[in-house]
């Protein structure tokens, strides 16, 4: 997992523009495929060689009928709670205002790191008034222009010496499952429900992450870790913009899994927040399986429906009938367990190794089937190619002229490879090489 660091601040002070540097070109991996554009609050961040999360906490934003102070209130105790380092950002332009000093006093009572950045220190004699913000009684301060970039190497060189060292979880030697989705879902019913199956050997493992609860699990003699990526907020019972930190959750929580368990509510459908998770997991290359809960509340269930809903589900991403899909009902435990076998296949399909030879062989056959194209006067050819990974699975095709290739033979070679060799739930990586 990577650290977190959060941006808290009275409004205008320049909270999204530093997170936005701090982002920098990463921000651009921002995906609107489905066509799901949304502001992003959270991202990916490195500095000398450290990874790590930032989260504006601008973004969030609290009730219209909130005075301002309870909500910086809030936002700053959920900084608190989700982060290892504060940037406490302040405007030099404007100075001290009793919002800051509210927000210096909620952040002085906790021990975390706080670096207080004095933002629009654009010039020299901003950045020589800036020390008046020594008096909010912070130690290290920061005089920073998010618009130019002065200051923000020195900021960055004092954050990650601060961040914490990096550890190898001792659990993850066994596979990860994440249990995601929007919330009121299901997804906390579905982790009870397991937890209390008597199929299963459940062990808490101390010291869950900051974002979520892993419990182990043994089913069928398999030990898995279960991520609840609701459960915390559940135990934690603050208030919170359950939105906002549920999509960083998610974030975190399906970059970190081997398989990513995507519930939606069955009476709910299937909407942008769901495909945004649905191609997030795609595009980390994670196993995954949808779950349809509370499949109890659906009238008149015949065989057919659930093929409805699947036809239904994938007509909106076409490029992933090969996601498999469940129905259970959490609460009457019907078919949980049918999730972890499910999960399983997953795993061992994207373990899976194809020989070169078969490979080969496979990709002769379906030339024939489907002969490539010419392209100016020459025929496209693909010498040869070979799994050069698994976990998540990652071809290579060695060809002539890599940039010719059309992408819907790109889209016959995958789905060929699928009918052939299954990889139900991966995602399929090829790269095409010059040669
Ligand atoms: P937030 O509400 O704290 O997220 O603040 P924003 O990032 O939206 O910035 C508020 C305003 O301050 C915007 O008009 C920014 O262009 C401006 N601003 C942000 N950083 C700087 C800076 O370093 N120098 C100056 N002069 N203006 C800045
Ligand atoms: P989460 O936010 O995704 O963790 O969702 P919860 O597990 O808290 O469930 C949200 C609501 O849906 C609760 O009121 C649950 O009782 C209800 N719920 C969860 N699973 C089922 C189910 O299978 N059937 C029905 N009818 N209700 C369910």
């Amino acid at each position: 997992m990577l650290p977190v660091v959060s941006i808290v601040g009275r409004p205008n002070v320049g909270k999204s523009t530093i997170f936005n540097r701090l982002i920098g070109s990463r921000k651009a991996i921002v995906d609107d495929q489905y066509g799901v554009t949304r502001d992003r609050h959270y991202g990916e961040s490195h500095w000398n060689g450290r990874e790590f999360t930032v989260i504006d906490t601008g973004g969030y934003q609290p009730d219209a009928t909130d005075v301002m102070i309870e909500g910086i209130r809030e936002q700053v105790h959920i900084a608190l709670d989700e982060s290892d380092i504060i940037l406490f950002v302040v405007d030099t332009e404007a100075g001290i205002t009793s919002l800051d000093m509210s927000v210096a006093n909620l952040l002085r009572q906790q021990e975390k790191p706080v670096l207080l950045v004095a933002n629009k220190s654009d010039n020299e004699e901003r950045a020589l008034n800036a020390t008046e913000f020594y008096s909010l009684g912070f130690e290290e301060l920061f005089p920073v222009s998010a618009i130019n970039g002065t200051g923000t190497g020195d900021l960055l060189d004092r954050l990650v010496e601060l961040l914490p060292e990096e550890t190898e979880e001792p659990e993850s030697k066994y596979p990860k499952l994440a249990v995601v989705g929007r919330p009121n879902v299901g997804k906390s019913s579905f982790v009870n429900a397991m937890l209390d199956d008597e199929r299963c050997i459940v062990t808490d493992i101390p010291g869950t992450t900051r974002d979520s609860i892993n419990s182990k699990l043994v089913y069928n003699d398999k030990t898995y870790i279960l991520v609840d990526t609701a459960g915390l907020r559940k135990r934690r019972k603050v208030e919170e913009n359950v939105e906002f930190y549920s999509a960083v959750r998610t974030d975190r929580a399906l970059r970190d899994c081997d398989v990513a368990i995507i519930m939606l509510d069955a009476m709910r459908g299937f909407e942008a927040q769901d495909k945004h998770i649905l191609s997030e997991a795609e595009r980390f290359n994670k196993g995954i399986v949808i779950v349809l809960n509370k499949w109890d509340l659906v009238p008149e269930k015949d065989t057919n429906l659930l093929k409805e809903f699947e036809e239904y589900i994938y007509a909106e991403v076409p490029n992933m009938k090969w996601v498999p899909i469940v129905s259970i009902s959490a609460t009457n435990k019907k078919r949980i367990g049918k999730v972890i076998e499910v999960a399983e296949e997953v795993i061992q399909e994207r373990e899976k190794v194809i020989s070169t030879p078969d490979f080969n062989d496979f990709l002769q056959r379906i030339a024939k089937e489907r002969p490539l194209p010419i392209k100016r006067g020459h025929a496209l050819k693909i010498k040869y190619a070979t799994q050069v990974k698994s976990a998540p699975p990652v071809f290579k095709f060695f060809m002539n002229t890599p940039s010719e290739l059309p992408a819907n033979y790109r889209r016959f070679i995958e789905k060929r490879i699928r009918e052939e060799f299954g990889f139900k739930g991966v995602p399929i990586t090829m790269t095409f090489k010059q040669k």
